[in-house]
């Protein structure tokens, strides 16, 4: 697809200067000069619809755990600093439960124009460049505060390499950051797509097949053992299409396109809560939020830009 790239997240050119993170010296000379952005329990510093950057040492970094170091920006480095410790005043916590946090926190040490976001909601305003930024921010760090344990001895690992390894000091292991790959497809037969729901969705949106790929597996096997599960449908042909980083919390999401051989859906209660054919005529509808019961899936997310381009016939 030759315009994959444009997805959300898909990519900035970001410089990631990986030879700076074996160099502490080069790194503390670069945090003196470049710009932090502070994550707090997942949500990135937001100001407006750009990422919200800080110098190091002021006061919102006060309660900073890990630092990552993200490249370089424009001539100006880039780090992220986890400041979850930091709690806000009281009725001002995330919304813990749900499909999506709506609230923004505030933190006293910066002005109104800041505050703590979901990524998810303002991902479509940000540049490209802080799309990547934050993205990159919120993936690593949430790999720092998950996996603080050796997965081999069980003893505390530290990190290292400007944040993109742990190290073990008790068994000598070291660690990288996890990233786990989801096949997202669009399946059709003839001038129809395959649309799913979850149970726990919001009420009306539906959105294509994705799963996990398992271990010793292809992605077009992923994409056929998925879709047979959730739906019973065989699929032939599968093709690639665009991937995109989807830090929610660690996944990076491999858009695929296959052709069905079967029509009838034979649902996996298990995993969806109903599957449906929906012509390109009707999916019009529902991409301008017409349709009387289908909500797309969110604009930003790859499965909203499949749909959008293919209904658009963008997919070459
Ligand atoms: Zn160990």
């Amino acid at each position: 697809m030759r315009i994959a790239e444009r997805v959300t997240f898909g990519g900035s050119g970001l410089n990631r200067a990986a030879e700076l993170r074996r160099d502490p010296q080069a790194l503390a000379a670069a945090l003196d000069r470049g710009g932090v952005l502070p994550v707090w329990r997942g949500k990135p510093l937001i100001a407006g619809n750009a990422a919200g950057w800080v110098p190091a040492g002021h006061p919102v970094l006060a309660h900073a755990g890990t630092m990552v170091f993200l490249g370089i920006d424009d001539g100006v480095p880039r780090f992220a600093a986890d400041i979850s410790d930091w709690s806000p005043e009281a009725g001002a916590e995330a919304v813990e439960a749900g499909f999506f946090d709506p609230s923004v926190q505030r933190h006293p040490a910066l002005d109104e124009g800041f505050g703590f976001a979901e990524l998810r909601g303002v991902m479509t305003e940000l540049s490209a460049r802080d799309a990547e930024l934050a993205a990159t921010a919120k993936a690593v760090l949430h790999w720092h505060r998950s996996h603080a344990f050796c997965a081999t001895c069980g003893a505390r690992s530290e990190p290292a390499q400007g944040g993109w390894q742990r190290d073990c000091a008790a068994c000598g292991a070291h660690h990288f950051p996890r990233t786990d790959p989801v096949v997202i497809m669009l399946v059709t037969r003839g001038n129809s797509v395959l649309l799913g729901r979850s149970p726990a969705w919001p009420e009306g949106m539906y959105s294509l097949l994705a799963g996990f790929v398992e271990p010793g597996e292809t992605l077009e096997a992923a994409v056929r053992r998925e879709v047979f599960e959730e739906a019973g449908i065989r699929c032939g042909e599968v093709g690639y299409l665009a991937s995109q980083p989807w830090p929610f919390p660690a996944s990076l999401m491999f858009g695929a396109r296959a052709e069905a051989l079967d029509e009838a859906i034979t649902v996996d209660p298990q995993e969806l809560e109903h599957a449906l054919w929906v012509t390109r005529e009707e999916m019009v509808a529902v991409m301008a939020g017409l349709h009387p019961v289908i909500k797309p899936a969110r604009r930003g997310a790859i499965a909203h830009f499949i749909l959008e381009n293919w209904l658009a016939d963008r997919l070459d």
